[in-house]
């Protein structure tokens, strides 16, 4: 097999094009499951033509090689085409959009903590990645999930150490098959901490994460983050402004993330979709904290909350679903250049114990 010291070149080229200025990732690779929880409200069947007919909307709608950077795909997507017999990885590639595939398997409880998970999927991680690399996939992810519970002490040491050595194994093995690897480690919103706790909390986990990248040698100029913003819990008594949201992450990620690593790619987490454009913006925006690697945006919810609406699984919506959807690539887009200027649906897209 090789290792990543003969795709070293390749990984840093594309972690480079994929994290370029007003560029964004589209996170399209909810699994079969969760794809239904977002088809069930707009009363579409959860079936393989609707799944493949929704990502064709996604993938064809128009200027959207005008934001977009990297999509990333469920496995079955990746095997997909447009109703002509356009395979999708071709047609993203001939946008200049480069195709990413999650790997992870989702998450296991760990035993003998509050409930905290691990993420599953290492094993024969390598030979899917080889195979995933064949199919014209550049970029991979994996999920790894943290609660905060102050009262109980999470997220716990342990919950780290093993979310963290999760991410750096996943990343050295996609490294070794020419995959730039995102490393997404989640703290999620649930709870009732204040800014001040989800900082102290992600800065915890962001430095036990880093720590095992570099023990495992993953190639950080080859890698890209995903993490939380930091924010108040979803049902804590005070809520922050955009500004607010934006020091404190500015702040967690430059006492951890190494300048090395060329994008942070954020998770739009539940936040609406005019959230997660302002709390980009004011990233974009903000002075005198250091902010070495380009910051920008890898949403699911936050990128199509508004397109599924206007679909509803109806061919005469397409074109006013492209449309929702391409509003919130080129306002997310503005974003990461702090040139937003608003408009986004206020709707909360927040979901407890969200399951990717
Ligand atoms: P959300 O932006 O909906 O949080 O999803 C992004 C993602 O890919 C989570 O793994």
């Amino acid at each position: 097999m090789e290792s990543k010291e003969s795709f070293k070149e390749e990984l840093m080229a594309t972690a480079k094009a994929i994290a370029r200025p007003g560029y964004g990732i589209l996170a399209a690779d909810e699994s079969t499951g969760t794809i239904g929880k977002r088809f069930a409200p707009i009363e579409v069947e959860n079936t393989e033509p609707n799944r493949r007919a929704y990502r064709e909307l996604l993938f064809t709608s128009p200027d959207i090689e005008n934001y977009i950077s990297g999509v990333i795909m469920f496995e079955e997507t990746l095997d997909q085409e447009t109703k002509d017999g356009k395979n999708f990885v071709e047609l993203l590639k001939e946008k200049g959009i480069i195709t990413g595939i999650k790997v992870d398997k989702g998450v296991v409880i760990v035993g003998g903590t509050e409930d905290e998970t691990a993420t599953q999927g290492l094993d024969k991680l390598g030979e899917r990645c080889a195979e995933f690399y064949a199919k014209g996939a550049r970029f991979a992810k994996w999920r790894a999930v943290l609660k905060i519970d102050v009262t109980k002490n999470c997220p716990s040491e342990l919950a780290i150490y093993e979310n963290a050595h999760g991410l750096a194994r996943y990343a050295s093995i996609c490294q070794d098959n020419g995959l730039v690897p995102i490393v997404e480690p989640e703290v999620l919103c649930d709870g009732t901490h204040t800014i001040e706790e989800c900082a102290e909390a992600s800065e915890r986990v962001f430095a036990g994460v880093v720590k095992a990248l570099q023990d495992q040698k993953v190639f950080l100029e080859g890698a890209l983050l995903k993490p939380n913003m930091i924010t108040p819990g979803k049902e804590a008594a005070e809520k922050a402004t955009a500004g607010e949201i934006a020091f404190y992450t500015v702040r967690t990620l430059s006492r951890t993330i190494p300048a090395a690593m060329p994008g942070i790619h954020f998770l739009s987490g539940g936040q609406s979709e005019e959230e997660a454009s302002q709390n980009l913006n004011a990233m974009a925006k903000l002075q005198d904290v250091p902010k070495p690697w380009y910051l920008s945006f890898s949403y699911g919810r936050a990128l199509q909350a508004s397109c599924l609406k206007a679909w509803m699984g109806k061919e005469e919506n397409v074109e006013a679903a492209q449309k929702e959807f391409i509003a919130r690539a080129k306002g997310n887009s503005e974003a990461t250049l702090g040139k937003y200027e608003g408009g986004g649906s206020t709707e909360d897209l927040y979901v407890k114990k969200y399951v990717y």
